[in-house]
């Protein structure tokens, strides 16, 4: 992509209500504008690390044999009178009147939804186990709507549901998915950590939060050391092996983790003091398994082995992208800008031309950018005429993993410089060196963080 053909409308300073780094570099590298209070649009830097975010968590859900299915955002609230959290869910419900005066709501979550369609279709145990989720928008009118899109309103949340014949089978179930959260966050390039929760209005009796620790984050987090550093199951973890799936879990869940809301003074002591993290967490998942809570009331039952209807058991299982996208930013940037994750980069390399117009560079750059893109490399090509010193904070601002800077002096000695976004490392190499360098790079990526 050649920068004077793309939309990045970067700003030289943030606005002042922008309170953390990570609004402030999301507004300043173009990635979002605000259009009301919580409500954001997503400009082409933004959408496309999005986009890569969202598409990381569909494959480790589709790996963990989820179904995805896009149910509307705008739902009717007779349903959520049936199970009683139309009036229960009070304030944070954008309610909405259709032109006939029917009452509708613009969905803050979705498990009355998909229990409906659940009941309307699946009779027998022998459907089961399912869970079904849907990559879609939110709304939830926060109290408090702020840090940009890490607090905002309109939402986009990844939601999943899980169905079971009895509660043995409906563990096994969030287990799953409790692990295909573990490799969804690794394969973001960052660490999240699954901590003890409150199951607030969603109700049940097991749950969890995971957290990516973070100076900015709104909760406040105690963990053992042991918990930053655990290996993460491969892509070959076989979902299939229920005891396998149990044991990861019960593995991952051993050492003290919680937020204030659920920490324990006196499990805390007996931690080793030098074990002891207490830091800041911002919230980027949360699992949660309520067996009954809605089926009961909603009628979704289905018929056992023995013929007799039983309410299904459920769980649901999110995880907020949009949100994401600033937690990996709080976690990962510098005084310049931004520093990706390389899986979610929205391109891999800012190719920066040093001197625009001159005969030799410009072929040069040419040359380089297809190549690259031929190697399945994604390039911003900066083409513009502005100056060298613009063109390096830009390409920091945005963060992408390499800076591949062509210049004439350079290539009078068939010189050009590659520098990585995220050690500041700088090499001077020819120009086949650099190729070699990043095609490598990103094979290395692909098997690292690859699906
Ligand atoms: P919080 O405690 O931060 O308000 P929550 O517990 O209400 O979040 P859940 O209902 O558990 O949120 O939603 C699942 C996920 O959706 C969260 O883990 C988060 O990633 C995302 N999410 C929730 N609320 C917001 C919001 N206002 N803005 C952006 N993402 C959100
Ligand atoms: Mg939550």
């Amino acid at each position: 992509m050649r920068l004077s053909d793309y939309f990045l409308p970067t700003l030289k300073e943030a606005p002042r209500e922008a309170e953390i780094v990570s609004h402030r570099l999301m507004l300043r590298a173009g990635m979002i504008k605000q259009q009301a209070a919580g409500i954001y649009s997503w400009l082409p830097l933004g959408l496309k690390v999005m986009r890569k975010v969202e598409q990381i968590v569909r494959e480790e859900q589709n790996r963990a044999g989820a179904v995805e299915v896009l149910m509307p955002t705008i739902q009717s609230a007779d349903l959520w009178r049936e199970s009683g959290r139309y009036d229960d869910y009070g304030k944070e419900m954008l309610r909405i009147e259709d032109r006939h005066e029917r009452p509708m709501l613009f969905g803050p979550t979705n498990e009355e939804m998909i229990t409906d369609i659940f009941r309307s279709y699946v009779r027998s145990y022998k459907d089961l186990p399912l869970n079904l989720y849907h990559i879609q928008w939110k709304f939830r009118d926060e109290v408090r709507p702020r840090f940009g899109v890490m607090r905002g309103r309109e939402f986009l949340m990844k939601d999943a549901y899980s169905f079971d014949i009895d509660e043995a089978s409906s563990r096994a179930a969030y287990y799953r998915m409790f692990v295909s959260y573990l490799r969804t966050f690794d394969r973001l390039g960052v660490t999240a950590i699954p901590m003890r929760a409150d199951t607030g209005p969603i109700g049940g009796d097991l749950s969890h939060e995971f957290l990516i620790l973070a100076d900015t984050g709104e909760s406040e987090v105690f963990c053992h050391a042991n918990m930053l550093s655990r290996a993460v199951p491969g892509s070959d973890v076989d979902y299939s092996n229920d005891a396998l799936i149990a044991g990861i879990v019960e593995d991952w869940t051993s050492g003290y983790a919680r937020t204030d809301e659920m920490h324990d003074n006196e499990l805390w002591q007996e931690v080793a003091e030098d074990d002891r993290v207490q830091a800041r967490g911002i919230e980027v998942g949360h699992i949660f398994h309520f067996g009954t809570k809605y089926s009961e009331p909603m009628g979704a039952k289905v018929a056992g082995p023995d013929g007799k209807d039983v309410p299904v058991q459920m769980g649901s299982y999110g995880i907020g992208p949009s949100r994401v996208v600033a937690a990996l930013i709080e976690a990962s940037h510098d005084d310049a800008g931004i520093i990706w994750p390389a899986s979610v980069a929205p391109f891999d390399v800012s190719l920066i031309n040093l001197r625009q117009g001159d005969e030799a560079t410009d072929a040069a750059c040419v040359t380089l950018h297809g190549d690259l893109m031929t190697s399945g490399l994604d390039v911003l090509y900066d083409d513009t005429d502005n100056r060298a010193g613009g063109k390096f904070a830009l390409a920091d601002l945005i963060g992408v993993p390499w800076q591949l800077i062509v210049g004439p002096r350079g290539l009078k000695e068939g010189k050009v410089e590659l520098k990585n976004r995220a050690s500041g490392e700088r090499e001077e190499i020819s120009m086949e060196s650099a190729r070699n360098v990043l095609e490598t790079w990103r094979v290395d990526m692909r098997a690292r963080y690859g699906g």
